[in-house]
Order: structure tokens, then sequence, then C-alpha cells
């Protein structure tokens, strides 16, 4: 018997014309990030699971059931990366760019989580991602805020929010945790399975449950927001005073507590209506304890991470126009001393306009042939040199979409090409 090989599940292709989007993404967040002053960082795939382990935490979903980990033919147990801030910081200490220093970090690239793949949530999934170290100040926070803000806008994505809340300091957090316990097991007779479960390993966590019940409890809860520190309240309210001055809106959410350990402080989520239960496109915030945890000294820091998946599938459900990328004109030859004349001219042209798209007939074929894949290719005009054309250094320039164009059907010479070539590119 033989089967087909199929890709493993919740692991995804990417082909044309879809790539066309994810490269759009790509450009616009590499304009984005730059316009900040971020650098790109280009880290591995694999990682020794310690790693994640030591800094997602032991109680995490991600820790506990998501990771890809496997041991290598050493005996090393290595995973696949399921986030990209604990690399970072993994980098950022190995290469000594960390301790008594700014940075501004991006990246972009493939994550991977043993998940239930549905729309918006699959096994390999890429983020994009920024992180800055060494400040503490709330300044920091907005910006990496308003750089999101602005990466979401430039992407023609409308109608998110963004909530807010401060997890505080660690300290607070214990006697927060607490309190947050005390008042669990109150409801515990009513909670979910994996809330009880988690009330006491990771309470915080129970604040985030998806299941209603417990949602109700939970709605009754102590906040953090109430407890805070002076200097957390501080920076708090000078992040929201920042947001505002930006123009910025956003909502608090006390229940709003991510699902890694790490965070302090600021944490953050930009949320759409439109994707159901994978309504979060970008997340993030504070992680002041994240370089110490791992052996660095005590170093500020503060990030975020945007799913593309699912920007992309917002900016479709939103109808976002996105740039062409079908080819401007589609070049056919009818026999062989005209084909290698016009390849010839397609090399030139190609010269002289860089950002032109020419797709050239292989093949041969019939004219109705030609055009039948012209048609196809998408492109705005098929370029035609037969044998009369070539003897009088001319071609026929057919248009393929509009009817009422001027450009119909009309002979050219072949020096005229070149200026034809370039109104495409403006069009
Ligand atoms: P969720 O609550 O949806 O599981 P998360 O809190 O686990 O998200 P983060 O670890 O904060 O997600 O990752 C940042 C972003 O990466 C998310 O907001 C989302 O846009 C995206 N993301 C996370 N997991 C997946 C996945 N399995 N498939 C696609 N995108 C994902
Ligand atoms: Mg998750």
């Amino acid at each position: 018997m033989s089967t087909r090989l199929q890709s493993v599940r919740g692991f995804n292709d990417v082909l044309p014309p879809d790539t066309a989007i994810w490269q759009h993404v790509q450009n616009v967040a590499q304009r984005t990030f730059a316009a900040y002053g971020y650098g790109e960082v280009r880290l591995p795939l694999l990682e020794h699971t310690a790693l994640f382990a030591r800094s997602i935490g032991e109680v995490t979903d991600i820790v506990e059931k998501e990771m890809f980990s496997f041991q290598d033919r050493e005996g090393d147990s290595l995973s696949l990366r399921p986030e990209g801030t604990a690399g970072c910081v993994r980098a950022g200490l190995e290469h000594g760019l960390l301790h008594n220093q700014q940075q501004r970090f991006w990246y972009s690239g493939p994550m991977f989580r043993h998940e239930r793949p549905q729309a918006g949530r699959y096994r390999q999934f890429h983020q994009l991602g920024a992180e800055a170290y060494g400040m503490a100040g709330p300044d920091i926070d907005l910006e990496v805020i308003a750089l999101s803000a602005r990466l979401i806008r430039a992407l023609g994505i409308e109608d998110v929010r963004l909530e807010l809340n401060s997890l505080g300091t660690p300290e607070v957090r214990q006697q927060y945790r607490a309190k947050l316990i005390a008042f669990l097991q109150q409801h515990e007779a009513h909670l979910d399975e994996e809330s009880k479960q988690r009330m006491h390993k990771n309470p915080l966590r129970v604040l985030d449950s998806k299941v209603a019940q417990t949602q109700a409890i939970v709605k009754d809860a102590p906040t953090m927001l109430d407890m805070l520190d002076l200097d957390s309240r501080a920076h708090f309210d000078g992040l929201c005073q920042g947001l505002s001055d930006l123009g910025i809106g956003y909502t608090l959410n006390p229940r709003l507590v991510r699902g890694l350990d790490y965070y302090s402080r600021t944490v953050f989520e930009w949320i759409t209506d439109a994707l159901g239960a994978q309504g979060t496109i970008c997340a993030g915030g504070r992680y002041d304890g994240l370089v110490a945890q791992l052996g660095g000294s005590a170093t500020p820091a503060v990030g975020w991470a945007s799913g593309i998946e699912r920007l992309i599938l917002l900016m479709k459900a939103q109808g976002v126009t996105l740039p062409d990328a079908a080819p401007h004109a589609y070049l056919c030859a009818l026999g062989e001393p005209s084909a290698r004349a016009l390849a010839r001219l397609a090399e030139q042209w190609r010269d002289a306009l860089p950002d032109l798209r020419l797709m050239s007939n292989a093949g041969g074929g019939k004219l109705a042939a030609q055009l039948k894949r012209a048609d196809r290719s998408g492109a705005q005009l098929a370029l035609i040199l037969g044998e009369a054309e070539l003897a009088e250094q001319r071609i026929q320039v057919k248009s393929l979409r509009s009817s009422d164009s001027p450009l119909q059907q009309q002979t050219l010479a072949w020096t005229e090409l070149p200026a034809l070539l370039a109104g495409l590119l403006h069009a």
C-alpha cells in the first residue's frame, strides 16, 4: 500500500499568490521597526529545553503541554522554540549585549506549539516581535506599544482594541496571589476542573480561564491594580498618560495576566472580535526579572509578539487591499526567431526597470494557448512578437484587463516599450 505523504498536522505551506501578503506584512514590519531604530536579530529555531522551562515557567500551558521537545543523538533535551523572548535574552547574554546597555531588537520567524489546530491556531505559526532592554521607565513601554499600534495601522487593520493591565512587582504579586487563592477557595466548588488544579500552582492563570462559569466567578475577584505598590502605580500612570498623549486608546482589563511567568508591571494585548477565540493579534509586556533569572545582571526589559497568521486572517476579513503581485506583462512569441529576440528584449527591459514584473511564455504553443496562460497569470498586458513584428522591430500590445482601455490592441516600436512599461509601474 502506498500512501501519499502529507505535511505534519498544524504545519502549513504558504504558496503563491498568498506569499505576496506575507511579503507585504514582512516589508511593512521591517519599515516600521526601522522607524523606531530597532535592529533585527535572527535566532536559532532550536534551543535547549531548559531555556524555556527556566524562562516561560514550568507551570504554564506552553511548557507543560505545548512544546515540541526531543532528545538529540547526544541525549540532550532540545525544543523547537515556542516563542522568541527566551532565545532573545539567551542570545543577548551570550554575546554580552545586555549588561549596562540599552538595546532595541526585533525578530520574525516560525514558532512551534503543540496545540489543537484551528483557524488562527497552528502548530507552526509565525511571530513578529520587538524587545527593548536596559530601560526601566514607562517611556519605553509606551514606545513598544506605539510601535505595535503603528504596525497594525500600517497593515490597514481597523477595529482592534488595546487592553492594558499591570501585574506589579513580584513581591506584591506574592501577596496578591495569597489573596486570590483565598478568594478562589471560597468558590472552589463552582470552578472548572482545570482551574481547581491551577488554583494553587498558578492562580493568576485562573483569571485567564476561557470557561464561562469560571469567568463569571473571577469577575468579582480582587484585582492586582487595586494593590499596586507606589512605584508600579506611578509607572502605570505614566504609561496611561503617554498613551493618551499619543492618542492611543486603551481599556483597562484587570483580568489580563498573560500565559507566561516572566511578566512584571505592564501587560497588554491587541484584540479583535473578528477571529473568535483566536482574537489576540499582539501581546506583550514588561519582564524585568527574566534577564537575571537566566543568569545575567538585573536588566529591565519590555516587548511584544504578534501572530502573523492572525494579522493576515484579520486583513482578509476586513478586506484590506493588498499590493498586486501579478506580472505587469506576459510576453508571447510566435516562432523560434521571435522567441530569441523577445528573450533578449525582456532582459533589457528588466535591466532598465528593476521593479517591473515580466513573465515570459515558455514551452511554445499557439497564440491562443499563450494568451490563455497570459490571462491566467493575472498580467495587465500581453506583448506579442510574431514574424511580421520581428521584421519591423515592432511588438503587439494587447490589454488583458479592461475592455475600454486605449491600449486594447496596438502595435508599437520596440523603442517605445520602456516608456510604456514604466507607465505600468506607476499606474
Ligand atoms: P492564545 O491565548 O491565543 O493561546 P498566547 O497567549 O498563548 O495566545 P503568546 O504566547 O502571547 O500567545 O504569543 C503572542 C501571539 O502569537 C498571540 O497573541 C497570537 O497572535 C500568536 N499565537 C500564539 N499562539 C499561536 C498559535 N498556536 N497559532 C497562531 N498564532 C499564535
Ligand atoms: Mg496559547
